[in-house]
């Protein structure tokens, strides 16, 4: 088996032991490495119900065949668990040098299980695995805690870590890696506080092997030299991400007042266009030739690294518009290892919900100095507001009531990205059925939307590009774990990936054999929602209430009075699911799993469901 390391490393904080498991050609053909494997192991793993907080749960960090080879921005790693957010299958993916680290000591994938006595940090090396105390870093934020590794084993080392919202279990705590990487919206930082792992340093000395090692080398090295050239050529590393907020703002599609509004006249002070203009340095993800993360100085003078969703979540949608200060609360989030997009949401459905008169408290839109107090205490779990919300946005309208569940902006229990879909049907869509919640990282649509198919229409076609879009985004592409914006922002072509996957293997694979793994991913993770929610419905499915009320539609601008139609939606909904060979009620049907060969999985879950 040549592309696989063939191994996994499996780490139990409890006992202090581990193992290196050794897995089959079946498994890493059926489900090709990343998310794929991810899904398998826990789905197989976890007991149904278990606490996502306790013991039971497992982390895992997953690897493709093409992790840590010279290619196209392939320096990413997948961590998933079972999410103390949304309480069942999560995941996210980070740019890292635990990738090649990982692989170069031999593995496809570690999984972490049990819970450690006291703080403490993973160290892995080849065959070696150490378990160190991190009682000196306990308490610390993530560039703290970066510091001290990088001081103990240099910068070549590969390090996850969490800070103080992983440390507290914030429900939406990420997991952090080098200068600005951050990955595992759904908690993953949240998992590895619970079990006291402050941190997991990897370094790994053998070679990675490949069916073709020189044949990819010059294909990867080659590749990496044309993206960056594109990106010279196309300008998009010039305002990275950020460039599409004045965009977003035009096509009414930004999130403005807990997403209550589209756009704003003070948009243009947190553009793409005055973030370059600020860039006070650029940072990227290993094996990266169009390095995105560009770096502000905040209002205390921090280098902040923002991205369009940070700015969307954390400016716009807290109706905050000066720079620096957004470039503060995305600084706090970094250090304290806090999602940014989730805790831009929770911000706003406070200051939404307290303005409504479903819960009171002293927060208004705007208010940035309240707004990192805030951070602060959710961060530390500090008193009744800190716990409240350190929970997520669910958890938070459930205490509030009064109806506020109608706009806390999430799907399934994770907070939505920033792209206001009050009337972007496909978005809207892509959010409602995308695999963890209403991530944006598995189907983007709104920019093909907006620019190739009717802005008002509901139909097959939109729920096929979302399908088309799961299969590249949600599949392929995290099942290599390789980073998207090759493709989408410098229309790198998506055939190159097929081909590195058959350089390294010596397989001969189509894209339709990278979709087939796709779809059988995406059937899995249904099936483990279903195990966890036997009452699933499609309303499951949906996208926040308030994006059908006609009463929140805008008064004015390009979508004055338009608004989603909730039966419209049911239909387009109905659209993906049959085009899916999904039920009605959105579970994938004995005949789909049977021909993604999940027969075995379809029987074990008629246990909790009854599946047609
Ligand atoms: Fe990382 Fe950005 Fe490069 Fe993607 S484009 S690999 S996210 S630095």
């Amino acid at each position: 088996m040549k592309g696989w390391t063939g191994n996994i490393l499996r780490v139990n904080l409890t006992a202090k032991s581990y193992k290196k498991e050794p897995f089959s050609e079946e498994f890493a053909k059926t489900w090709i490495g990343g998310r794929g494997f991810a899904v398998k192991i826990l789905y197989d793993e976890l007991k149904p119900g278990i606490d996502p907080l306790g013991p039971e749960n497992k982390l895992i960090v997953a690897l493709g065949p093409i992790s840590g080879v010279p290619a196209p921005n392939t320096g990413k790693a997948v961590v998933a668990a079972k999410s103390p957010l949304t309480g069942f299958y999560g995941d996210g993916n980070l740019g890292t040098r635990v990738t090649e680290q990982l692989r170069k000591a031999g593995y496809d994938a570690l999984i972490v299980e049990g819970k450690a006595e006291r703080p403490t940090m993973l160290y892995i090396e080849d065959d070696k695995v150490e378990f160190l105390s991190a009682e000196e870093a306990w308490g610390k934020g993530t560039y703290a805690t970066n510091d001290w590794i990088y001081s103990k084993y240099g910068k070549g080392v590969g390090v996850l870590n969490i800070g103080q919202g992983g440390e507290n279990m914030v429900r939406y705590a990420v997991i952090r890696s080098m200068e600005g990487r951050s990955g595992g919206r759904p908690g993953m930082g949240a998992v590895m506080g619970s079990k006291l792992l402050k941190a997991i340093v990897v370094k790994g000395t053998q070679a990675i092997p490949q069916a073709n090692p020189e044949a990819m080398k010059a294909l990867g090295f080659g590749d990496l030299k044309k993206v960056g050239e594109m990106d010279k050529k196309t300008g998009w590393s010039k305002q990275s991400t950020t460039g599409i907020l004045a965009w977003c703002n035009e096509v009414a599609g930004l999130p403005v007042r807990n997403f209550r509004k589209t756009s704003h006249p003070e948009a243009w002070k947190i553009d793409g266009e005055r973030v370059n203009a600020a860039r006070v340095a650029t940072y990227g993800c290993p094996t990266c030739t169009m390095k995105c993360g560009i770096t502000i100085h905040d209002k205390e003078g921090h280098e902040s690294e923002l991205d369009y969703e940070n700015v969307g979540l954390l400016g716009s949608n807290l109706n905050i518009f000066e720079l620096n200060q957004v470039g503060s609360l995305n600084y706090l989030c970094d250090e304290y290892g806090l999602d940014t997009m989730s805790a831009g949401c929770v911000l706003s459905f406070y200051a939404d919900a307290i303005e409504h008169g479903a819960a009171t408290g002293n927060f208004r839109f705007g208010d940035a100095e309240r707004a990192k107090e805030l951070l602060r205490m959710a961060a530390h779990r500090e008193g009744k507001v800190g716990n409240l919300l350190a929970d997520g946005s669910l958890r938070m309208a459930r205490e509030f009531g009064h109806n506020s569940e109608a706009y806390a902006m999430q799907v399934k229990g994770l907070e939505v990205a920033a792209y206001n879909c009050k009337f972007i049907p496909g978005q809207a869509l892509a959010f409602g059925v995308a695999a963890i919640g209403a991530h944006h990282r598995e189907a983007w649509i709104i920019t093909f939307e907006l620019k190739n198919t009717t802005r008002d229409s509901y139909g097959p076609d939109k729920a096929a590009k979302v399908i088309e879009l799961q299969r590249i985004r949600g599949g392929m592409l995290e099942t290599l774990v390789s980073c998207r914006f090759p493709w989408i922002e410098l229309g790198w072509s998506l055939d190159n990936y097929p081909k590195y996957f058959n350089t390294v293997t010596g397989l001969n694979w189509t894209m339709d054999d990278m979709w087939k793994v796709a779809d059988r991913i995406y059937a899995l993770i249904k099936l483990h929602y279903i195990r966890e929610f036997p009452e699933a419905t499609r309303k499951d499915d949906y996208p926040p209430a308030v994006w059908f009320e006609a009463a929140n539609a805008d008064a004015e601008g390009p979508i004055a009075g338009r608004h989603l139609e909730i039966m419209k939606y049911d239909q387009l909904l109905q659209h993906y699911y049959d085009q899916r060979g999904y039920d009605k009620r959105g579970i994938p049907t004995k005949s789909l799993l049977g021909k993604l060969g999940l027969s075995k999985e379809a029987a074990a879950a008629e246990k909790y469901a009854k599946l047609n």
